[in-house]
């Protein structure tokens, strides 16, 4: 089963307007011919900048997070509505600093989840374990739990805008990449979570990306493994000359 690659930049809280647009142009050129498919998700302040550069090209524009509330008195949160607003197509939910220093959990999450499908955003769902969770043997009970919590609900249908990162919260910004191996087995075990609450085909067709510094020189072999089919970029999104290698591998 082939499934096309799919990169994502998440920009955290990371760029000016000015620095954001600057990048978001380089990357439209340079990305024009790439093959995969690719997101830039930039901070909030940023989105409206670098909506009006990505339009039209082959770089969707996503956002980190958005309330799990339509609209209200939610100090401080950005709905989807005001995001859709914005043109943004996709949203990075449950990533692991929302999850421990934000203290999102699982039930959360599902609501963001649910609701960003609702309004007809992709959604990249986060998931991975701490290290004395892997240490202690649970990385698959992790990520199953928290793809099966932040799945809850979800219909067959819906999952078709779902795309899964794995990102052991070990290698996050930290310099240590899980080895393509170690990375492959969990995607392994992820898609096979899908594939008991959604069926086979729906297992063989779901993107699962790989988070946890990814550089332009492991890209390569992390995605050559059968099960890793794309990469969310934390540090090395943040340049053209980091990202696009990667968004360009192969
Ligand atoms: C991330 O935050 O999603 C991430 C993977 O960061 P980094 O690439 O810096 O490890």
């Amino acid at each position: 089963m082939s499934r096309n690659y799919y990169i994502a930049g998440n920009w955290k809280m990371h760029k000016t307007r000015s620095e954001a647009a600057e990048l978001a142009k380089a990357l439209v050129t340079q990305l024009k011919d790439g093959k995969h498919k690719y997101l830039v998700a930039p901070s909030f302040t940023a989105l409206e900048t670098v909506a009006a550069i990505v339009k039209g090209t082959n770089i969707l524009l996503g956002a980190q997070d958005v309330a799990s509330e339509e609209q209200g008195a939610h100090t401080g949160e950005v709905s989807v509505l005001q995001l859709k607003d914005l043109g943004v197509q996709a949203v990075i939910l449950g990533h692991s600093e929302r999850r421990h220093v934000y203290k999102e959990d699982d039930e959360l999450i599902n609501k963001k989840v649910k609701l960003a499908l609702k309004h007809g955003f992709e959604v990249i769902l986060c998931v991975g374990e701490l290290l004395e969770e892997r240490e202690a043997g649970k990385a698959e009970a992790v990520c199953e739990t928290q793809t099966v919590k932040g799945l809850e609900g979800v219909s067959a249908a819906e999952l078709s805008k779902i795309t899964i990162a794995y990102e052991p919260v070990w290698a996050i910004g930290t310099g240590k990449t899980a080895t393509p191996e170690d990375a492959d087995a969990i995607h392994a075990y992820i898609r096979k979570v899908i594939g008991k609450l959604y069926g086979a085909d729906a297992a063989a067709k779901i993107i699962i990306q790989y988070g946890g510094s990814v550089k332009a020189d492991n890209a390569a072999q992390l995605m050559a493994k059968e099960n890793i089919d794309g990469a969310l970029v934390g540090g090395a999104a943040l340049k053209a000359d980091t990202f696009v290698p990667i968004a360009k591998f192969g």
